[in-house]
């Protein structure tokens, strides 16, 4: 490759014999592999049902929306996420109610979530930002003495644990996400798990166009092996957001090969620790010893030290990339996005923990097709690019 990319998937001849056996057997969506893949997932989180959906952003909406969340609600979530975490709350027409990040995890800091939480709140959504769970026990305790939901945002999470409880078990429900830049991929798609009964039943129904749950199983056999007129008898509002056959197949060759995926991806963000350990310029995303196993890697993003702001950041990520390394700005806040500010008012200041690091952060490339060549590479390049910052202020 000449350029070294952010992210790619890490797909073998397995993954496509089983794509390509989907596609001779005819049956191209509700089927087994649907069945199997969130079976798999839901195991992985040692929760008791998966849905499988379209995205992951269909499965938070289905989450929210099985829920009851509705207009006039409101969600406590945090402004250092991927956009798909706040925009799934406006989709319900409930209001989301940022706080700001603890430092150290960039996750939500319980005591400002606690101090966000109204007689209006009804589900706190939180998210495992970059695949880190701290703070999840302590939010699902605080959701539970205020008797409402906590929506796991899992979707970076994808086998990580922390102290021994899996990513995706923490929250009433969780939702993972396999967009191609995930751990695991399956194109597009998504699965929700949960133990709750009744939930996963809605959330079934939901991603089915709020057909009854047995129409939409894979023995049922879809509009053609269902009773007459069960098809198209919907007991309640839905849509379509099924993950079909093909994207179920790929997904499932991922989820036998994940171990070995995670693993794999823990060596490369070994070959970067070793290098940037000890910059004194940079702060490097860190592992509790004897953790290191607990970790599943999902980005490796790097933050300048408190002297530099934005402008040196961005001009850190230009130099990367124009010498074909590709970099990005994980996360810029969401709070701070056009449509959040227009919408809700939102300016900078309100969260200065999290605008102060999302100013900072940038993501490096971060995949299996990294050798120790390309690390020392992208490395070199951040080195030169950081040193002429440096130069700059002195002048
Ligand atoms: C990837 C991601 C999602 C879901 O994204 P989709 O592209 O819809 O699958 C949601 N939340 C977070 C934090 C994510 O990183």
């Amino acid at each position: 490759m000449s350029e070294i990319p952010l992210s790619s998937p890490d797909i073998t001849d397995a993954e496509i014999a089983a794509v390509t056996s989907v596609l001779r057997s005819g049956r191209l969506s509700i089927g087994p592999r649907q069945d199997l893949f969130e079976q798999m997932v839901a195991e992985r989180a040692k929760r008791r049902h998966g849905v499988a959906v379209s995205s992951g952003t269909a499965g938070l909406h289905l989450a929210l929306a099985a829920l009851g969340i509705g207009p006039g609600d409101e969600v406590v979530t945090t402004p250092f996420s991927f956009i798909a975490s706040a925009n799934c709350i406006l989709m319900t027409g409930a209001k989301p109610v940022f706080v700001d990040i603890d430092p150290v995890s960039l996750n939500m800091d319980p005591a400002k979530v606690e101090a966000a939480i109204t007689p209006r709140t009804k589900a706190i959504l939180a998210v495992e930002v970059f695949a880190n769970c701290a703070h999840m026990q302590r939010l699902a305790q605080i959701a539970q003495a205020h008797e409402i939901p906590l929506v796991e945002d899992c979707c970076e999470a994808l086998g990580a644990q922390y102290h021994g409880k899996p990513a995706g078990s923490f929250g009433r429900v969780g939702v993972f996400g396999f967009y191609p830049n995930k751990q695991i991929t399956t194109g597009e798609g998504g699965v929700i798990v949960t133990d709750d009964d009744k939930l996963a039943d809605a959330c079934r129904s939901m991603r089915n166009q709020g057909r009854a749950v047995a129409v939409g199983e894979p023995t049922q056999g879809g509009p053609h092996g269902s009773h007459i007129g069960s098809w198209l008898m919907h007991e309640r509002m839905g849509y379509n957001y099924r993950l079909s056959e093909i994207n179920a197949a790929l997904g499932v060759v991922q989820m036998e090969r994940l171990d070995e995926i995670l693993q794999r991806r823990r060596n490369v963000a070994m070959m970067y620790l070793r290098r940037l350990l000890d910059w004194d310029q940079l702060i490097v995303p860190t592992v509790e010893a004897g953790c290191e196993q607990e970790v599943s890697w999902f980005v490796f993003v790097v933050r300048m030290i408190s002297q530099y702001g934005q402008v040196e950041r961005d001009r850190i990520i230009s130099g990367l990339r124009r010498h074909e390394v590709g970099s990005s700005n994980y996360f810029p806040c969401i709070h701070l996005q056009p449509f959040y500010r227009q919408q809700f008012g939102h300016a900078k200041g309100d969260f200065p923990v999290a605008e102060s690091i999302s100013e900072r952060t940038l993501a490096l490339p971060f995949h299996n097709r990294l050798d120790e060549t390309h690390v020392e590479l992208v490395c070199h390049t951040l080195k030169i690019m950081v040193q002429r910052e440096q130069l700059l202020k002195r002048n």
